[in-house]
């Protein structure tokens, strides 16, 4: 059986999905901290259990030995990561489970975001548990979500400079992982994922434009005044931070992962950007 944390959230969701195709939803369990969230999957009579990374209790006797477990990292980003993936980590050893599974950060990303990721795959790897280090690159939703200021005012404004990086879609990322919770010999390896081609902000914006019939153009500007930006539009100072910090590594080539870990364990192309966000201009 899969077990499979943050199921109600973006990636959870498609993970969720993609599993129905390729299993009986009773071998299915979506882990959720807000039952209500999951009526739709209860509904098509996937089992669900109910647990907060924050109350180590909810995690008692969860998982069973033979289970699948995938480990969607947390999002509050102030309330000690490292720490709830700990509580799911060790409920996991404790039950004897089969595989577990952990969507980490590419292992050249150097920003202050991967710091969590990197702790959690050391106590992963001390834990004795056999695993699979999913390390996600970035989403093309991360960027094609956000359009709306782009189109407005005909610019993407970035500190990355002329730095590349390889996304893709959530999708795409959810397909690696059904790919290991569903297969076999994935024991204790870790897969660097991304996109197959890399693309750059300038690239980025001619596609937008090409898209929308507008004229985007794009303005690199310095981690400093980017972090303004951010701040002046509302963001919170650390998030800010945490944002500009993530274009300085796409500059420096950090989230270029050309491996092709991803399309070989999916069986297919990633989604490109352009098809982004074609799909996100769609609406
Ligand atoms: P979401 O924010 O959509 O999902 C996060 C999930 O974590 C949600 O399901 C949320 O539950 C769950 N969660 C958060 N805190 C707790 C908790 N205390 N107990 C139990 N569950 C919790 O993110 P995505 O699905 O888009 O991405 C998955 C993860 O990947 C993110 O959480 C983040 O770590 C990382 N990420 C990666 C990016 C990339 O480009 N590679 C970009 C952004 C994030 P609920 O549904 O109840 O809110």
């Amino acid at each position: 059986p899969s077990r499979v944390t943050g199921a109600t959230g973006h990636l959870g969701r498609h993970t969720v999905e993609q599993l129905l195709e390729k299993v009986p939803a009773d071998q299915i369990t979506a882990v959720v901290r807000t039952q209500q969230k999951a009526a739709d999957f209860a509904e098509r009579g996937v089992r669900i259990a109910v647990a907060d990374y924050n109350v180590p209790e909810t995690f008692d006797r969860l998982f069973s030995p033979g289970d699948k477990v995938l480990l969607i990292s947390g999002n509050e980003f102030d309330k000690g990561r490292v720490g709830q993936h700990r509580v799911v980590l060790d409920a996991a050893k404790e039950a004897g489970v089969a595989l577990f599974a952990y969507t980490s950060a590419p292992g050249g990303l150097t920003a202050a975001l991967a710091d969590d990721h990197r702790a959690t795959e050391e106590a992963v790897l001390a834990s004795g548990v056999p695993y699979v280090l999913l390390r996600n690159g970035w989403y093309n939703e991360n960027y094609t979500e956000h359009l709306a200021p782009v189109l407005e005012h005909g610019t993407v404004v970035h500190a990355a400079g002329e730095g590349r990086l390889t996304s893709a879609a959530r999708a795409d990322y959810a397909a690696a992982a059904v790919a290991v919770l569903t297969g076999e010999g994935h024991e204790n390896k870790t897969y660097e994922l991304g996109g197959d081609e890399a693309w750059d902000f300038a690239e980025f914006a001619a596609e937008v434009a090409r898209h929308s019939g507008k004229e985007i153009s794009y303005a690199p500007v310095s981690v400093k005044a980017y972090t303004g930006i951010l701040t002046g539009a509302g963001l919170p100072e650390p998030l800010a931070a945490v944002f500009a910090g993530v274009d300085a590594s796409i500059e420096k080539g950090e989230l270029a992962v050309l491996t092709g870990d991803l399309s070989r364990l999916t069986g297919r192309p990633a989604t490109t950007i352009s098809a982004s966000i074609a799909a996100a201009l769609k609406g």
